[in-house]
């Protein structure tokens, strides 16, 4: 059975660092945000903790009989606009404060677009390559029953993160089921489309990236046939970001993956890059002019620069260097908060990832919806009402971003928080 707690966690220091821990990071933005809007404090207050923390021991047989013990958490942030949502990572640097900072921002990523959940992240604090299948298998069975009471198709509904695919939600949505005594897809998002995944789920961050990117060129004043674009990364939200801009005429002239990178000014034929999933890391075995360090790629002078990869990539080192006219925030936290000051110092727009690769949560909305429905949407469906959920979220943040003269990652918040602290309102404290 789970266990809740709802303790005190670190408090942001008085100025950014480099190092700081999510739950920090997520806190100065939710101040930084409410700073800008005449909120109660008291809602402040409430938004800077979790709704409840449920940490979890999950034992599991290994292959060669002997017993592991492994610790999972389920950080639920805020419900009041709908049933918690957020992914599950199976990572070994999973840590509680981890999980409560990145179920805020899921919070801020469902209120930006607008959709009726509030945010969590869970995840085991283990090593998925060190696991075989069936250990896999067990431990997400068992992290499931764990889970079983705190998670539910109206209550928390999770999604694949680091280190979990389709094939760990499908193992949760069986498990879920089994001991329900009926088949119930909508506890899970990013399933197989066999048992109620959504057609377009995996190429829908790298979708969103793209039609944001696209509008923020339009909105620069920049044609998109002489719009020149670098990505890092090459996976699900880089390739597929890639292949759009590609084919709406963009010039995509440099790519990454983990290894390095190929530069072309000329434009690269996206289609012809195997992606991450289609052969992992071969970006450098394709024959370009010129090869790139990821640190390199960074710095080229072009019009867009998406980091799609990781975290953290652009800091205070080499944010002075970096010549892109406008960021789009592909991966998850690429831009740590003093570099963020630099870009705004150097009018560089940064377009955040909470509205950019928000494609993936809007995607999974659907997917819920349609196994609520039990009833599939074509793959043209989705893109198009992706499409249209896209440039409502754009235009909502777009006018905070020219009304209030602020950065669009402060406007994104602003959207966000607006919506969250208006739903507190408007519902009260209980008792
Ligand atoms: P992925 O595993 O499909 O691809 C990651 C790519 O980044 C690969 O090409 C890999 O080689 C490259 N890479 C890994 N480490 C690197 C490094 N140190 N330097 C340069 N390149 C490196 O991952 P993804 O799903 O595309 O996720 C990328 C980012 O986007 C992450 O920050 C993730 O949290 C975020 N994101 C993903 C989704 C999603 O649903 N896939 C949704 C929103 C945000």
């Amino acid at each position: 059975m789970a266990s809740t707690s709802t303790t005190e966690t670190e408090e942001p220091t008085e100025e950014p660092t480099e190092h700081e821990s999510a739950l920090q990071t997520a806190r100065r933005q939710l101040q930084h945000a409410a700073d800008h809007l005449d909120i109660d404090p008291n809602i402040v207050e409430r938004l800077k903790h979790p709704k409840s923390v449920h940490e979890v021991t999950v034992p599991i047989e290994r292959d060669d009989g002997s017993v592991d013990v492994f610790t999972g958490y389920r950080a639920q942030h805020d419900s009041v606009r709908g049933p918690h949502k957020g992914g599950l990572r199976y990572h070994p640097e999973v840590t509680r404060d981890e999980c409560v900072g990145l179920g805020m921002w899921m919070t801020w990523k469902c209120a930006v677009m607008d959709l009726p959940f509030g945010g969590a992240k869970g995840g085991i604090s283990v090593n998925p390559k060190e696991l075989s299948d069936r250990e896999k298998e067990q431990l997400t069975r068992r992290f499931t029953e764990e889970l079983r009471d705190v998670i539910g198709p109206t209550i928390d509904i999770p999604a694949p993160d680091m280190g979990t695919d389709p094939q760990t939600m499908a193992w949760l949505m069986d498990a879920y089921s089994m001991q329900e005594g009926e088949t119930i897809p909508g506890v899970v998002t990013g399933k197989p489309p066999v048992i109620g995944g959504s057609k377009g789920r995996d190429s829908a961050p790298g979708r969103s990236v793209a039609i944001i990117a696209r509008e923020a060129i339009d909105y620069y004043e920049k044609d998109i046939q002489e719009t020149s674009v670098a990505i890092q990364g090459y996976g699900s939200v880089g390739a597929n970001a890639a292949r759009l801009l590609d084919e709406w005429g963009a010039n995509v002239v440099a790519l990454s993956d983990v290894n390095g990178g190929i530069y072309d000014t000329n434009g690269l034929d996206t289609h012809s890059i195997p992606t991450h999933h289609e052969e992992p890391e071969a970006v450098m075995t394709h024959e370009a002019p010129e090869t790139v360090s990821n640190e390199e790629l960074l710095e080229l002078d072009v019009d867009v620069l998406i980091p799609a990869a990781i975290g953290n990539v652009l800091t205070a080192d080499n944010a002075d260097a970096v010549d892109a006219d406008i960021i789009v925030e592909g991966a998850n936290g690429p831009t740590t908060t003093a570099a963020s000051e630099m870009f705004a110092e150097r009018d560089i727009p940064v377009i955040p990832d909470i509205l950019a690769n928000a494609g993936g949560v809007t995607v999974s909305y659907f997917e819920w919806l349609q196994d609520i429905n039990r009833r599939a949407w074509s793959l043209e469906r989705v893109n198009d009402e992706l499409e249209t959920e896209m440039l409502a979220a754009w235009t909502d943040v777009r006018e905070e971003f020219e009304s209030r003269d602020v950065t669009w990652r402060d406007a994104a918040y602003i959207v966000a928080l607006s919506r969250v602290a208006e739903a507190h309102d408007a519902r009260g404290l209980w008792p």
